[in-house]
């Protein structure tokens, strides 16, 4: 795996600072990230997980350590809201990237049909996001995200803003997306289960300040998101990684 590192966390990290106060978010964090693989960060909210993404994002610039990142790696990145501008289309939305990036190729706007096509929303094309629901909208700002054929994909919990049943309809939508465009992707989540169904690894942060308490290889991973909860270690894994979680 190591020739394959496209993205390397080397003991990072961040401190916020305004008149009075100091906090430490992110308390020497490393990992590596592999071309192809699927990794979730799991921690207890408030943990700077959020910040730890923008530093990989590369909109945080402000930290200690160093962040390695391979030449002409593109970086997508997916914020917990779906942002869609209400009063564009659903395909300007999704244009929106690219539109921004100066790459409104006929290419590139054909690319973005044949994913809205391919994921099902080929008929909402031209209706408004007030039109979808929470689930549609969250596919549409994946693609909107896809349409810049990022290298590296982003997520900063995509699912939370929908309700239970519809978060695990959209988690496998999600999977199936991602491993069928064959994404490279770091998660953050707070839902154990989520990231089983997803990830190849899960690294599972403290409290703040964020330190890494574990880190998971998900011997699972070769199967369906489904098909991973029936598995007789998902349940051993997810109390494992809930009393990481408790105690930490
Ligand atoms: P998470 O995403 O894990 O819920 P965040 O990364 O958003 O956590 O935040 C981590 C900690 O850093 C929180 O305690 C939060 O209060 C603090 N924090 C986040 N953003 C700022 C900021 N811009 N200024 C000061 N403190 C911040
Ligand atoms: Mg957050």
């Amino acid at each position: 795996m190591k020739d394959k590192i496209i993205l390397s966390v080397d003991n990072i990290s961040k401190k916020y600072q305004d008149l009075e106060n100091e906090v430490l978010a992110i308390d020497d964090i490393s990992f590596n990230l592999s071309k192809g693989e699927f990794i979730s960060i799991i921690g207890p909210s408030g943990c700077g997980k959020s910040t730890l993404l923008s530093i990989l994002a590369g909109t945080d610039k402000d930290y200690k350590g160093n962040l390695i990142i391979k030449n002409n790696t593109n970086i997508g990145y997916m914020l917990q809201n779906d942002c869609l501008f209400p009063w564009r289309t659903i395909l300007d939305n999704c244009l929106l990237g690219l539109e921004i990036n100066n790459r409104l190729t006929k290419e590139n706007i054909n690319y973005v049909k044949e994913l809205l096509k391919k994921y099902e929303l080929a008929d909402f094309m031209n209706k408004y996001p007030d039109n979808l629901s929470g689930g549609m909208r969250q596919r549409v700002a994946l693609i909107r995200t896809l349409a810049l054929k990022p290298d590296i994909l982003l997520l900063d919990e995509p699912l939370s803003a929908l309700d239970s049943q519809t978060r695990l309809t959209i988690g496998e939508d999600i999977f199936n997306i991602i491993k069928n465009e064959n994404i490279t992707a770091i998660m953050v989540t707070h839902d154990i289960g989520e990231a089983l169904s997803i990830s190849d690894r899960i690294i599972v942060l403290t409290k703040r300040p964020a330190k890494i308490k574990n880190i998971y290889q998900i011997p699972f991973n070769n199967l369906d998101y489904y098909s991973r909860r029936l598995d007789s270690s998902f349940n051993k894994l997810l109390d494992q990684i809930w009393r990481d979680l408790d105690v930490s």
